[in-house]
């Protein structure tokens, strides 16, 4: 069986299946993943994500993005520096920063993936509706904590799975480019094992402070 993606353990147990998946749960870290086999091919990927349609302008979306921008915005220092990972096909949060007096570039593995932007160190990492898609999550976590200076954030928005949920009809779950769920737990593992300390607001947004 495929060790977690996220910490690397082994021994993962079948957690759910459904028509069209299966899903693993780690038994070290929480993470709930969807094995290698099942993922979709990245040109498949590529064109789910040219559906979505994220509008700089569209004040819902907007609002949704506050969820995770708030509650960052209150914990930076004036002027502080960040980088937009996972900013998708209309880069919404980092413009909505940099009205707030933020400079924030962007990455994005299709959509803007100059890589000379993680060349550099952060203030702040903003990582929003991205971290479900991770195929390999570990890494894109270690890059994470390569990315932030020390003292700095790291600010990360999806829908932590609950322990009540009840799986087998979770909305999350059935978009199929949605391979990783995280719960607080997973979070609470992270920041552990690499001294950083995690604050949670609401039910999909977790903040970490390197
Ligand atoms: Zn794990
Ligand atoms: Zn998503």
């Amino acid at each position: 069986m495929q060790p977690c993606p996220l910490c690397g353990a082994d021994g993962a147990s079948l957690f759910h299946e459904d028509k069209r998946r299966c899903y693993l749960r780690c038994p070290q870290c929480a993470l709930v993943y969807v094995p290698a086999v099942y993922h979709l091919a990245p040109d498949r990927e590529k064109a789910r994500y040219d559906l979505h349609r994220n509008d700089p302008a569209d004040p819902a979306y907007r609002a949704f993005l506050r969820r995770l921008m708030d509650p960052l915005v209150a914990r930076l220092p004036p002027g502080a520096y960040g980088l937009d990972y996972g900013s998708g096909p209309g880069p919404t949060l980092s413009r909505m920063l940099e009205e707030r007096g933020y400079p924030t570039a962007i990455y994005d593995a299709f959509y803007a993936p100059d890589t000379s932007v993680l060349a550099r160190h952060y203030d702040f990492l903003a990582c929003s509706e991205t971290m479900e898609h991770f195929a390999r999550p570990g890494r894109e976590w270690h890059r994470f904590l390569a990315l932030v200076r020390p003292g700095g954030w790291i600010g990360i928005m999806t829908q932590f799975l609950e322990m009540d949920v009840d799986f087998s009809s979770w909305y999350y779950k059935n978009d199929d480019t949605h391979v990783a769920f995280y719960s607080r737990a997973t979070f609470r593992f992270l920041a552990r094992r690499d001294g950083l300390t995690v604050d949670f607001e609401g039910n999909s947004v977790a903040l970490f402070r390197r």
